[in-house]
């Protein structure tokens, strides 16, 4: 008969067999826990700057170009090149020891984020009230955009092709707009009475900008000339110029800490500047990597990946291409697939954060939670797994051995209970070229709202983690 086993074994054999969660605070040493402060810290800069995909790049390439990285086949021949394309989406790779065709690894992430984009013709006065109308971009609920303060951020092209760029909102002392809500005291049948989609409708959003009248008072439509008048005299623009804009209506204000332990960060797009973020801060901390590295960012993911600076364009090839001619990689038809084809992809994204009012969507023994460390997440979609990226099981062993090895905090998840919904990432159009993608990054609470939050834990492991997949020999 066997013996029986003491307190002591019975623990060791429990911590060898089982899978445990951890928390990061009860993993990371003194050194690590500073570095989660300060890394949080230049993080909501980013996002501070960064609430636009043009803003994004901007400051982006601002940053990769005061760490020596210069523009692919400029004169230049570093070992850091980047590209950006049409000022919304952008490649940086860092040159490895080993040829292109040995494979490549790449991260990728997107810089898109839900929103209200202005329509072509925007602007009207209805009740001596002026107004923007928008048409919403990405998965919003439309509800959580009325009564808070909004800023303007875009660019507006003249036709003689110059460009106006705009930022109103964000400055202290600058106006903020609005989207007005009914009155509880008057919403008994309009509101109440409806399903929530319903409450606020796409086509009553619409932003607040002014209610002065122009001095005249046989002029037409006086309180929309006076803002018409506003915008020539302060931008130099006329109404034809909205045609040729991108306006994006977003959130106003800037990253702030949540909590009073300073543990988290709430901000607008979190998803996925995060991702952007870390990837873009793993790429500056790599030297002499083995393989050569390249971190994407796209534009476009909320909205199905599609046009030209999403992932479904032809971007990432071209970059690659450049990249074929930078080394001399002897070029043949089948270069630039070849290389893709052995190449190893994190589609770095956030997922859903367990939320503990909401317990019901959850499946909690496979959600993510927060202060948990990076999530990796093996496939997306919904319900049986439709339009799922699923990763290998292979890669999916290679991935651990990884984090493990660099002491990275992980944790396994998918988004929600299995037929309760759903959701998808870049990672299925990068598989096409049959690289091994997975996908991987910080859970988030209140994803897709104005004011996402996510654990500082979480957010420096995902870089850790990034780093460590760039890296990895
Ligand atoms: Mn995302
Ligand atoms: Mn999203």
């Amino acid at each position: 008969m066997a013996r029986k086993k003491t307190a002591k074994e019975i623990k060791r054999l429990q911590e060898e067999l089982t899978i445990s969660a951890r928390l990061v605070w009860d993993t990371v040493d003194d050194e690590d826990k500073k570095a989660v402060f300060s890394f949080a810290k230049e993080y909501m800069a980013f996002l501070d700057a960064a609430k636009t995909e043009r803003e994004a790049i901007e400051t982006i390439v601002e940053k990769v170009s005061g760490q020596g990285c210069v523009p692919v086949g400029s004169a230049g021949k570093g070992t850091k090149v980047y590209r950006v394309h049409k000022g919304k989406c952008a490649a940086l790779a860092v040159i490895g020891q080993r040829p292109l065709s040995d494979g490549l690894r790449i991260v990728t992430s997107h810089i898109d984020a839900p929103r209200l984009d202005l329509k072509q013709k925007p602007l009207y006065e209805d009740g001596d009230l002026v107004f923007l109308k928008t048409h919403y971009y990405g998965g919003i609920k439309k509800y959580q955009w009325v009564t808070r303060p909004l800023a303007l951020h875009g660019v507006i092209i003249k036709t003689d092709g110059s460009r106006v760029k705009v930022v109103i909102g964000e400055q202290e002392g600058d106006p903020v707009f609005t989207i007005t809500d009914l009155l509880p005291h008057l919403a008994r049948r309009t509101q109440y009475e409806k399903k929530l989609p319903e409450i606020i409708v796409g086509e009553k959003l619409n932003v607040l900008i002014g209610s002065l009248p122009f001095p005249e008072k046989e002029a037409k439509e006086r309180f929309k000339l006076q803002v018409l008048a506003y915008l020539k005299e302060n931008l130099g623009i006329v109404e034809e110029d909205f045609i040729s804009a991108e306006l994006e209506v977003v959130p106003a204000g800037r990253a702030r800490e949540i909590g009073l332990d300073r543990s988290m960060v709430g901000a607008y797009g979190q998803d996925d500047r995060s991702s952007a973020y870390a990837s873009l801060a793993a790429m500056l901390s790599i030297k002499d990597p083995t393989y050569t590295c390249i971190a994407l960012f796209l534009d476009k993911e909320e909205i199905g990946s599609d046009g030209s600076t999403g992932a479904k364009s032809r971007f990432l090839e071209s970059f690659v291409f450049d990249l074929v001619r930078l080394t001399n990689l002897p070029i043949e038809s089948d270069t630039v697939d070849a290389c893709l084809m052995r190449s190893r992809a994190i589609s770095a994204d956030v997922n859903a954060a367990m939320d503990p009012d909401f317990p019901d969507v959850h499946e909690k023994r496979n959600d993510a939670k927060m202060g948990y460390g990076v999530c990796l997440t093996k496939y997306t979609g919904s319900g049986g797994k439709y339009g799922a990226s699923d990763a290998n099981a292979e890669y999916m062993g290679w991935i651990r051995k990884i984090l493990n090895e660099n002491k990275v905090v992980w944790q396994a998840a998918e988004l929600g209970k299995v037929d309760e919904g759903g959701g998808g990432t870049v990672a299925k159009f990068l598989a096409i070229y049959g690289m091994e993608i997975v996908d991987m990054g910080a859970p988030l609470l209140s994803m897709h709202s104005p004011f996402e939050i996510a654990h500082k834990g979480d957010l420096y492991m995902t870089y850790k983690a990034l780093r460590a997949f760039l890296q990895a020999p």
